[in-house]
């Protein structure tokens, strides 16, 4: 089992903080988390924003900033 790239990782993020990511992928990405603290603290942040957002207002779905803090996570990562 080869480590996921950043890249896939954070592709996957939100379906693993969802808890929707395919059963065989979960290890992959805690893995990954295990080994670079770089998208651990992007995991971490991403999931405290979330339960925020959720404590805040239950039927307000982050998506659309989970969506723009995923683009501007990628567009870090590419520089
Ligand atoms: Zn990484």
């Amino acid at each position: 089992m080869s480590l996921l790239t950043c890249k896939q990782f954070l592709e996957e993020l939100n379906d693993y903080l969802d808890e929707t990511a395919a059963a065989e992928l979960r290890p992959q990405l805690e893995a990954h988390l295990k080994a670079c603290p770089n998208c651990w603290v992007i995991c971490d942040t991403t999931k405290k924003t979330i339960q925020i957002y959720r404590g805040v207002d239950p039927y307000a779905m982050p998506e659309e900033v989970g969506a723009r803090l995923r683009a501007a996570l990628k567009a870090k990562m590419r520089t």
